[in-house]
């Protein structure tokens, strides 16, 4: 893997503004790439219709362009790159979800959010979407199967074994994970959505991508998503996850702690390189406090340095 070309990529989701973490994380994963002269993506995540909107799509790249960050490829618009857009890439989910099925990795769930929470007794796990799964469909015969699809649409859950999963984390160091603490898991919904985990990990080989770097709430999705590159017989990337942004309250950085989107910053009047020189000092990179622009972050970047503690 360290052999092939390095490739990096930015990959919001269009619900909501960028705010100073988001930036955050987009600067640093731009830097990681660009200092080694790696190609740099930009992913839309808007597979989620109901929560991705499009003027954020446009928003965030035009915060990105106010920051300084570039990429270097997308689908050709006729001007300049779009970003690579999750919701025009349907055809490459499916076809990794015929891949897994025809391995037997997949079956059928028709359990309700309801039963979900009745069947709820395994402790909180590796998933960060609620309690584990407790297999209740895993086991349904073919007889039982059939009949509950007269009645309902399933979800396509991907079969989790125990196993230690142990891989090393750039800013977070060794992990451990069971990989069953968090159940089988969704790769498609009932009502046809492909969940984020099954189209970070095809998008990610797709595109290339050697080294990810991102917001350390998603740590925990590393081990559903290492399961899916095993199961396609992808090669999987290298991983870096930054501290959270959090609130003087400690808890995740979210509208009600003020303005800390990057458009209300701009409304401020600060400009973008303060704004890039601070997170640059804050991550442990810089030790003057000063404006920079993100070209003159490149030398300076060194992923050794970089802080591992949540910044409040
Ligand atoms: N779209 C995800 C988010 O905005 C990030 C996905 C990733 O970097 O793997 O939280």
């Amino acid at each position: 893997q360290n052999k092939r070309p390095v490739r990096g990529r930015f990959a919001p989701t269009p619900s909501g503004e960028l705010h100073i973490g988001n930036a955050w994380a987009a600067l640093l994963s731009w830097l990681q790439i660009r200092s080694r002269e790696g190609t740099f993506v930009l992913r839309m995540e808007d597979i989620d219709t109901q929560r991705s909107r499009p003027h954020l799509a446009s928003q965030i790249l035009d915060d990105l362009n106010w920051l300084g960050l570039d990429w270097d490829e997308g689908p050709d618009v006729g001007g300049p790159f779009g970003p690579y857009t999750q919701s025009e890439r349907m055809e490459y989910y499916d076809e990794a979800l015929k891949q897994l099925d025809d391995k037997g990795c997949l079956y059928p769930c028709y359990c309700s959010r309801a039963d979900l929470l009745a069947a709820a007794r395994a402790p909180h796990g590796l998933s960060s979407e609620g309690p584990a799964y407790p297999g209740t469909c895993r086991h349904l015969t073919q007889e039982e199967a059939a009949c509950k699809s007269l009645v309902k649409a399933p979800a396509l859950r991907f079969k989790v074994d125990h196993e230690m999963l142990i891989f090393q984390d750039g800013v977070a160091g060794q992990q451990e994970f069971d990989a069953a603490s968090g159940g089988d898991f969704i790769v498609r919904r009932a009502d046809g959505m492909i969940s984020y985990q099954l189209a970070v990990v095809v998008d990610d080989d797709r595109m290339g991508i050697t080294d990810v770097l991102r917001g350390s709430d998603l740590l925990d999705s590393v081990p559903r998503q290492l399961m899916l590159y095993k199961a396609l017989g992808m090669p999987a990337p290298t991983f870096a996850h930054v501290p959270l942004f959090v609130g003087p309250d400690g808890k995740r950085l979210a509208k009600r702690h003020g303005g800390t989107s990057l458009a209300a910053l701009r409304e401020m009047g600060v400009a973008a390189e303060q704004v890039v020189g601070w997170l640059m000092w804050i991550a442990g990179l810089t030790e003057k406090l000063e404006p920079l622009t993100a070209r003159e972050c490149i030398p300076l970047f060194h992923m050794e340095k970089l802080t591992s503690n949540p910044i409040i």
